[in-house]
This record gives structure tokens, C-alpha cells and sequence, in this order.
């Protein structure tokens, strides 16, 4: 999966569209060519991001590491039986990853990637940014929501759209702060916004 030889995306802004950009690497060192839209078509078009995160070939890598404790099976779940690519943002898997070494217990993630036709199947958000591959739904396991989300923004700082659910959080990157909540989430939306306020602020000094 090495390919010390290709253009690397790498830094934080890594998932800038850059035109001379054909390689993604990931935390772990694995490497994916990008695939050409033409090659992969309209299946996995991205009307949300415009391709900011570009296609990678599945192939056989579901169980290719893409960070310590993630691999490209985590970040794509059951879409990986049915589908041939994914989009799975580069810093997406650094602060997933950074999240799971602030808890003690082990993170899952519930959906990552998903293609159009999938976000819409299970009624995702018209304008979601898991067809772009830059959101994720995860738990902790035995740590309460309301606590993930304080470790996704002792990380992420106000860089982030987060929603606290029922028994996950999602989390997208963002240049600026948004939150909301999901039906069965502990707090409203107005106690959660007051909440991530002043978790940032705190989290910013
Ligand atoms: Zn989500």
C-alpha cells in the first residue's frame, strides 16, 4: 500500500481539491490512488462537497488499516460489500482517531461513507455530508453521548458540526460551529447549543 513516490496529500488541510493531487495517504502510511470521476460515475457523485474528498477503490482493503484502530472497513461498514468505491476524508481518520486515544473504551463507527443512493435510503440529510465522506455517526463504547461529544470537541475545537442522538453522535468537518440534536437525544437542541458553546470556549482558553 506504500507509495512513498506518489503526490501526497498531506497536513491538515489535506482535503483541499488540489489538481495535481492523485494520491491520498492516510494516518497508518496506506496509500490510495484517487479515482477519476469518469471511472467511477454518477453512483458515487458528491453534489454536497463537489469531490473536496476524492474516490478510492475498495478492492480487497476493507481490512487495510487506515489509522492504528481504523481500516477502510470501519469507515464504510456494510456499503463495502455493495459498492466498489468510497470517500473517506484523510482528516476525518486523524480525529477519529485522536478521539479514540482520548477514551478508554473502544470507539465503533456506525456510519461513515455513504453513496447517494444509500443516503436516501436510509433518509439521510438531502445535503449530508457522508456522501462526501466527511462525517461520521459513532459511539463509545459504555460512555454516554453527551460525553463523546465533549471528547470530539476537546479535539476538534469549533471546527465541527455535531449532533448529539440518542445513543451516537455525528460529527462533520466544518470551518465554523453547528450543532443540533436527533429524536431520543438526552438534551434539546437549545440546551445542547448552550453546551458545545461553552465547551469550545472553554476548550479554546
Ligand atoms: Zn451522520
Amino acid at each position: 500500500m506504500e507509495n512513498p513516490h506518489g503526490s501526497a496529500l498531506s497536513g491538515r488541510e489535506n482535503d483541499g481539491k488540489l489538481s495535481n493531487t492523485n494520491v491520498l495517504v492516510y494516518p497508518s502510511g496506506a496509500s490510495f490512488p484517487a479515482v477519476a470521476e469518469e471511472e467511477a460515475g454518477v453512483t458515487y457523485s458528491d453534489p454536497v462537497d463537489n469531490a473536496r474528498v476524492p474516490l478510492i477503490k475498495l478492492e480487497d482493503n476493507l481490512r487495510t488499516h487506515l489509522s492504528p484502530n481504523f481500516t477502510v472497513g470501519s469507515f464504510v461498514g456494510k456499503v463495502g460489500r455493495d459498492y466498489q468505491y468510497a470517500r473517506i476524508s484523510v482528516d476525518l481518520v486523524r480525529i477519529i482517531q485522536a478521539i479514540q486515544e482520548r477514551a478508554q473504551a473502544p470507539l465503533f463507527i456506525v456510519s461513515g461513507y455513504r453513496p447517494p443512493a444509500v443516503n436516501e435510503l436510509i433518509k439521510g440529510a438531502d445535503q449530508s455530508p457522508h456522501i462526501a465522506g466527511r462525517a461520521a455517526d459513532f459511539k463509545i463504547s459504555g460512555i454516554e453521548p453527551l460525553e463523546v461529544a465533549a471528547l470530539a470537541l476537546d479535539e476538534m475545537g469549533p471546527h465541527v458540526g455535531i449532533g448529539l442522538g440518542a445513543g451516537t453522535i455525528h460529527i462533520e468537518l466544518r470551518d465554523s460551529l453547528k450543532s443540533w440534536v436527533y429524536t431520543g437525544a438526552k438534551l434539546s437542541h437549545e440546551e445542547f447549543s448552550a453546551w458545545v458553546q461553552e465547551r469550545t470556549k472553554r476548550a479554546s482558553l
